[in-house]
C-alpha cells in the first residue's frame, strides 16, 4: 500500500479512526447563512467520502458572550441541536466521523461582550473585554460541558476544544493576557486550572465513549507565551482529565510570524509535536503547512507524530486520501498555501471558498452535469482560467482543444511559481497538466490560436483565455534597455544590477521585490526559514521565539507607487502584513506620492510631492499594472461563431487567479 503509515487506523479504544488524518477545523461561513447547515452538510459529505479519518467542525461557542461575532454559531441550547444533526447524518451516511469544535473566542471576540481572564485588550480587535468574575468562569466551564453534551446529542462522534491560537483558554494560560490575582491566575498551576477543569466536566458530562481531542498551544510565538515546561505540564494534566488526542496549535492570531501561508515550508512545525511525543503517551497531531500525501506519511512515518491535521487541502481536494489511497498523489488539487478565497474571505465576512477548488462550500450551487449538446470547443491560451475551462468543460463531455502560444501551459502562474516562498504555485500546474491528460483533452502547446486556425478546422465556439499583457510606461530614456518589465526578468532574459527601483507597489511589486532580495528561498528550507522569523527549536525563551532574527539584504531596492496611500493596501487581508515584513526585513525603501519623470545614466528621476530627487539605480523594472490581451478579439469575433472571455482578457483590473478559475468553472458548467 502506498502511504502505509497515513492510512493505517488509529484505535481510541473505544473507537477505530480508519486513518490518520484529520480534517482541521475551519469556518466556513455557512455556519451563519441562512439554510447554510444543509450546504455544511454538502460540503462535509464529500470530504467524508473522500475517506478523511475526522472530521473536524468549524468553532461553535459555548456561550453568547464567547462567540467571535456577533451572528456566530452558538450550541447551548436543545433547541439548536436538530441543524447539527444534518451534518452528522451526512457524515455519518458517507461512513465518515465527526468532532464539533468549542471554541470561545475571549477577547478575540469582534463585539463589545467580550469577556477575557483579564481586562486587557488585543492587538487585533478594537474591542476591550470585560474581566470574567469568578463565578462567570465556573460557569462558563459548564457551558462547555453542556455544549459538549448537545453535540454528543446532535450525533457528533466527539468535540474539540479549542486551546490555542491565543484564544479564552491560551488567554487563561499565558501570564501575557491573564493577570488575575483569585484561583484563576497567579502561578502556572492556577492558570492551566481552567482547561483542566473544561476537559473533567466535559469527559464527565458525555462519558467515556465520546472522542475528546484538545488543541494545545504547544508554540506560542509571541512575548510571555508558555515555556516548553509549561507545555509539557498541561499536556500530561489534559492526558490525566481524559482526552483522547491532542492536537498541535502554533502562534497566537496575534502572531507576528507566518505559520500558514505559502512562504511556510511544510510541516515546519512537526518538531513541536515530536518533542511533546516523549512526554505523553495520548496520540498527538502534527498541524500547519502540511499539504501533500508525501509530507503526511514522512511525519508519521519518522514518528513525529500519530495523526496530521490538514484544514485547507481538504477545500483544494476532497478526494485527497481516497487518491492517497488509490496511490495517484498527482491527481490531487493542492493548496498552496494562498489564503486568498479562505482565510480572506472569512476575514471579510465571505463565504470561504478555495481559489484552486471554486466548488468548495459550493457543493450544491456549482456541479458540472454531463452536457446533452456535446460541443467542439477552441480554448485561446492555457493560463488558469484556459486550463480550469478546458478541465470543467471535458468533464462533462464537450470535445476541448486548447490552444497555448508557449512552450509550457501556466500563463502567469510561471512566473508566479519562480518567486520565493511561491513553489507552490507548480502544484496547481502539475494538477491541471494531469486533467488534461485524464480528460483527453487536445492540448496544442506552440501553437497560437487565430482566424486562419478556426478558417481550416470546425468549432462550434470558442473561449478566449489570452491573459494580460505588462502595461508598458512610454517615458524619456524609458527606452533604455536597463528598463525592463517584471515578466522579463522572471524569464531571465536579463542581469539586474544591485540596485533597482521598481514602478508599482501591487502584488507583482511586492513579489519582484522579494524575488530581487532573497537569493534563495527560505521556504525550502526550514532551519533558515525558522531563523529567519527569529523562531528558537531549542524554546530557550518562553513562547518560542529567539531575541534576534536572522536577516540577510540582498540588493538595494527601491519600491515605488503613485497613490499616497499604505504600501501593499490591496494585498490579501491575511498575508500582506506578511509580504510587508519579509520586505523591511531586506531592507526594501518604500515611497509613495511618487511621479515618474525620466531615466538617464544618472538613474531614476521622480518627485516625492514637489521634491525632485534622483534614485541612483542601474535598473527600473516596470511592475505597473496589466493591460487585457485583447489582440485577437475582433479578428474570432468576425469569424461569426459565439465567443467567450474569461480571466485577464475579459478583465485586467485587480485580476487574480482566483477569478480567472472561478470564471472558467461558471462558463463550463453552463457552455
Ligand atoms: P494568463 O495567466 O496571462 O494566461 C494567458 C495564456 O494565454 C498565456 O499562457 C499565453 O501564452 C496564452 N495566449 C495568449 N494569446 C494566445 C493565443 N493567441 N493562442 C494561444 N495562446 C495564447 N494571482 C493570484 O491569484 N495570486 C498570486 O499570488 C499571484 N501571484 C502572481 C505573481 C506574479 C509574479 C505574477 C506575474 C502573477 C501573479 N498572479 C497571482 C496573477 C495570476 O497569475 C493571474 O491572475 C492569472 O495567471 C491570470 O490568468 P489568465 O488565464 O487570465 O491569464
Ligand atoms: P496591481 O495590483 O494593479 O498593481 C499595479 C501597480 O502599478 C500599482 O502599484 C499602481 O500604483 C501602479 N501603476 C498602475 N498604473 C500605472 C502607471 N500608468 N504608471 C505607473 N504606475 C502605475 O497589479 P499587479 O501588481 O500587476 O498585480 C496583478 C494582479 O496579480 C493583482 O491584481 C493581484 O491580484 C495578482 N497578484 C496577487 C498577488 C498576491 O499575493 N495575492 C501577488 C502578485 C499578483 P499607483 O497607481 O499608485 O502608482
Ligand atoms: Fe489553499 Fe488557497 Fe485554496 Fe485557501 S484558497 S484552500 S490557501 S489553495
Amino acid at each position: 500500500m502506498s502511504f502505509p503509515h497515513l492510512l493505517e487506523p488509529l484505535d481510541l479504544g473505544f473507537t477505530q479512526l480508519k486513518n490518520r488524518v484529520l480534517m482541521g477545523s475551519m469556518h466556513t461561513g455557512l455556519e451563519e447563512e441562512k439554510g447554510g447547515f444543509e450546504k455544511l452538510a454538502a460540503f462535509y459529505k464529500e470530504r467524508a467520502q473522500g475517506g478523511v479519518g475526522l472530521i473536524v467542525t468549524g468553532g461553535i461557542a459555548p456561550n453568547l458572550r464567547g462567540r467571535l461575532a456577533p451572528n456566530a454559531c452558538q450550541l447551548s441550547f436543545s433547541w439548536q441541536v436538530s441543524k447539527h444533526k444534518i451534518v452528522t447524518d451526512a457524515v455519518h451516511e458517507a461512513g465518515g466521523k465527526i468532532c464539533m469544535q468549542i471554541l470561545h473566542a475571549g477577547r478575540y471576540s469582534y463585539h463589545p461582550f467580550s469577556l477575557a481572564p483579564s481586562k486587557i485588550k488585543s492587538p487585533i480587535t478594537p474591542f476591550t473585554p470585560s474581566a470574567m468574575s469568578g463565578r462567570q468562569v465556573r460557569s462558563t466551564i459548564k457551558d462547555y460541558a453542556t455544549s459538549a453534551a448537545l453535540a454528543k446529542k446532535a450525533g457528533y462522534d466527539g468535540v474539540e476544544v479549542m486551546g490555542s491560537e491565543g484564544y479564552l483558554i491560551n488567554q487563561f494560560i499565558s501570564s501575557r493576557t491573564n493577570k488575575r490575582t483569585d484561583e484563576w491566575g497567579g502561578n502556572f498551576d492556577n492558570r492551566a486550572k481552567f482547561p483542566v477543569k473544561i476537559v473533567e466536566a466535559i469527559r464527565e458530562k458525555v462519558g467515556k465513549d465520546f472522542i475528546i481531542v484538545f488543541r494545545l498551544s504547544m508554540l506560542d510565538l509571541v512575548d510571555n507565551g508558555s515555556t516548553w515546561d509549561e507545555v509539557v505540564k498541561l499536556a500530561k494534566w489534559l492526558e490525566q482529565a481524559g482526552v483522547s488526542i491532542i492536537n498541535t496549535g502554533i502562534g497566537w492570531h496575534e502572531a507576528r510570524v507566518p505559520t500558514i501561508a505559502t512562504s511556510v515550508p511544510r510541516g515546519a512545525f512537526a518538531w513541536v509535536t515530536e518533542k511533546l511525543k516523549k512526554e505523553v503517551k495520548v496520540p498527538l497531531i502534527a498541524t500547519n503547512r502540511i499539504n501533500t500525501p508525501e509530507i503526511g506519511e514522512s511525519i508519521i512515518a519518522s514518528g513525529q507524530a500519530d495523526m496530521v491535521s490538514m484544514a485547507r487541502p481538504f477545500l483544494a481536494d476532497a478526494d485527497f486520501v481516497n487518491k492517497a489511497a488509490a496511490n495517484t498523489p498527482e491527481l490531487i488539487n493542492t493548496c498552496i498555501g494562498c489564503n486568498q478565497a479562505c482565510l480572506d474571505h472569512t476575514f471579510s465576512m465571505k463565504r470561504a471558498t478555495c481559489l484552486v477548488n471554486p466548488r468548495a462550500c459550493y457543493e450544491t450551487e456549482i456541479n458540472f452535469t454531463p452536457t446533452t449538446h456535446k460541443k467542439r470547443i477552441a480554448v485561446m491560451g492555457a493560463g488558469p482560467a484556459g486550463m480550469a475551462f478546458s478541465m470543467y468543460a471535458a468533464s462533462r463531455g464537450h470535445e476541448v482543444v486548447l490552444f497555448e502560444a508557449k512552450s509550457e501551459v501556466g500563463g502567469q502562474f510561471n512566473l508566479a511559481r519562480k518567486i520565493p516562498g511561491k513553489e507552490e504555485f507548480n502544484e496547481t500546474i502539475r494538477y491541471f497538466i494531469n486533467q488534461i491528460k485524464l480528460h483527453n483533452i487536445d492540448l496544442r502547446l506552440n501553437t497560437k490560436l487565430d482566424a486562419s486556425v478556426l478558417a481550416t478546422e470546425k468549432f462550434d465556439e470558442v473561449v478566449i483565455s489570452s491573459g494580460v499583457v505588462p502595461r508598458e510606461l512610454k517615458l524619456p530614456g524609458f527606452d533604455n534597455p536597463k528598463v525592463v518589465d517584471y515578466q522579463q526578468v522572471l524569464n531571465g532574459q536579463v542581469e539586474i544590477g544591485q540596485s533597482v527601483a521598481l514602478i508599482g507597489a501591487g502584488g507583482i511589486g511586492f513579489d519582484m521585490a522579494h524575488f530581487l532580495c532573497e537569493r534563495e528561498s527560505t521556504s525550502l528550507q526550514t532551519d533558515k526559514w525558522l531563523a529567519q522569523w527569529g523562531i528558537d527549536k531549542t524554546y530557550q525563551h518562553a513562547g518560542g521565539l529567539t531575541e534576534e532574527a536572522e536577516h540577510h539584504p540582498g540588493r538595494d531596492v527601491y519600491l515605488l507607487q503613485r497613490k499616497t496611500s499604505k504600501m501593499g493596501k490591496g494585498l490579501g487581508k491575511t498575508t500582506g502584513w506578511i509580504h510587508r515584513s519579509v520586505l523591511k526585513q531586506h531592507e526594501v525603501k518604500m515611497k509613495t506620492g511618487v511621479s515618474y519623470e525620466k531615466f538617464d545614466e544618472q538613474g531614476l528621476h521622480i518627485k516625492v510631492g514637489e521634491q525632485a530627487e534622483v534614485l541612483a539605480v542601474d535598473n527600473v523594472v516596470l511592475c505597473a499594472g496589466q493591460e487585457s490581451n485583447t489582440a485577437l478579439v475582433d479578428e474570432m469575433k468576425a469569424t461569426g461563431l459565439p465567443v467567450h472571455l474569461i480571466g485577464g482578457v475579459d478583465v485586467a483590473a485587480e485580476l487574480d487567479a482566483k477569478r480567472a478559475i472561478r470564471q472558467g468553472a461558471e462558463l463550463a458548467m453552463v457552455i
